[in-house]
């Protein structure tokens, strides 16, 4: 089969990788716009269970992936300067581009064509030209845009305002950090992905981004303004930018996945706000899915039609309980009334995907702490 993929992330290496070790006859091109060594952004997260899946799927890359981990159990809640830890949740961080350049070197290992500097405009000549197109271009894909209708796209820009920073402050586990302060409340995600670096995501209300004067900032006064709202956190360290800028999160959702011999992956097709880390986690996955539905039918249009019954439901589920975290960090300024171990304890059940029951299993003696609290 001829498989051409536009966007070298994670969905299209990962998806070129899985589709060639199935039958090394197939031809795979994948079109990248950046170099090999062009990111944006800092480290990404993955949960324990998606691990076991990238094992299954290609045991040297995930041996490669695994071995540069910091790994966590914990997720702190940091608020009127009180640290609440929550144990018991697996996580790992690893910085995107070292996760890019290990599926890069398997792509090459393996013989799938990666062509870099190669931004695609012309869309009909690729898709003529091939059996199959995979459009993993990123949130902002092209495809997607070109072809809206056809993928019946519905996208839903939200109010938050957030900017992806990194920090030489090490966070060993995930940190949810609340500041408040005369322009509003602040809310910093942070995650160690190396030895030396953590994530730092700073995300704030379309309020609380007016009265702080954000529009007018330069990116060094944005910097100054938001390390000194954390300055207890940041012991000192700076926040690092990589290009960044402050942007409203994205929701992405898509009636139909594919049409003709041309289907979306990734971000491209679905997004999940990024406070519950998974969108590295579900391109991947998706990759999985849609190599799996090529196993059972060489014919390009069951499979994608196959791979969007079995797929939908799962990102489905995905998605609403990453609105009602959205949701949650949207409203936060209501919740900082609560104590540090209320708030602690209302941000682990937000999405609904953790109750009390689930919670008491991973760390009874928090859950009896708060218990005790509340009475
Ligand atoms: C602030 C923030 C924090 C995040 N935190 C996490 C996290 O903790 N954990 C997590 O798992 N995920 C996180 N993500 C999400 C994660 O970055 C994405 O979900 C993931 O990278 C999706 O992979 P992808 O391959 O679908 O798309 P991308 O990684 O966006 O890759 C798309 C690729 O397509 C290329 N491209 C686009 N258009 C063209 C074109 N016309 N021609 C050629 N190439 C093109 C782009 O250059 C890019 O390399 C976060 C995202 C943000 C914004």
């Amino acid at each position: 089969m001829k498989i051409k993929i536009i966007g070298g992330g994670p969905a299209g290496m990962y998806f070129g990788i899985l589709m060639e070790k199935a039958d090394t006859t197939h031809d795979i091109k994948i079109y990248e716009r950046n170099g090999p060594s062009d990111t944006f952004g800092w480290g990404v997260v993955f949960s324990g269970r998606t691990l076991s899946n990238l094992r299954a799927a290609d045991e040297p890359s995930h041996a490669e992936i695994t071995r540069g981990f910091e790994a966590w159990d914990n997720v702190d809640v940091v608020h009127h300067d009180q640290k609440i830890s929550i144990h018991g949740n697996s996580f790992s961080g690893i910085a995107r581009l070292r996760l890019l350049n290990i599926l890069q070197r398997r792509c090459e290992e393996l013989g799938v064509h990666l062509n870099f500097r190669n931004e695609i405009a012309d869309l009909d000549s690729l898709r003529a030209d091939c059996d199959l197109l995979v459009a993993a271009d990123g949130v902002n894909s092209v495809v997607r845009q070109s072809c809206k209708d056809s993928f019946r796209s519905k996208l839903s820009v939200r109010p938050n305002k957030y900017i992806w920073y990194g920090t030489n402050q090490l966070f060993h586990g995930l940190t949810l950090t609340f500041r408040e302060t005369p322009a509003g409340v602040f809310a910093a995600h942070s995650y160690k992905f190396d030895r030396a670096t953590s994530t730092f995501i700073v995300e704030c209300d379309p309020r609380t981004w007016r009265q702080g004067g954000f529009a007018e900032m330069s990116d060094e006064e944005t910097r100054a303004y938001l390390a000194e709202v954390f300055a207890p956190d940041l012991n000192g360290q700076p926040l690092l930018s990589n290009n960044s800028k402050w942007i409203n999160f994205v929701l992405v959702r898509n009636g139909r996945w594919s049409f003709e011999n041309v289907v979306l992956l990734g971000d491209a097709l679905h997004t999940a706000h990024f406070s519950i880390g998974s969108g590295t986690k579900l391109a991947m996955e998706d990759a999985i899915a849609l190599k799996e539905s090529f196993d059972e039918t060489p014919n390009v249009s069951a499979a994608l039609q196959r791979f969007e019954a079995s797929r939908k439901p799962v990102i489905e589920d995905y998605q609403a309980a990453a609105h009602e975290s959205m949701l949650w960090f949207e409203n936060a300024r209501d919740y900082m009334r609560l104590s540090p171990l209320e708030l602690a304890y209302v941000l682990m059940t937000r999405s609904g995907r953790v109750d009390a029951e689930e919670l008491r299993k991973r760390d009874p003696a928090f859950v009896a702490k708060y218990e005790a609290a509340i009475k």
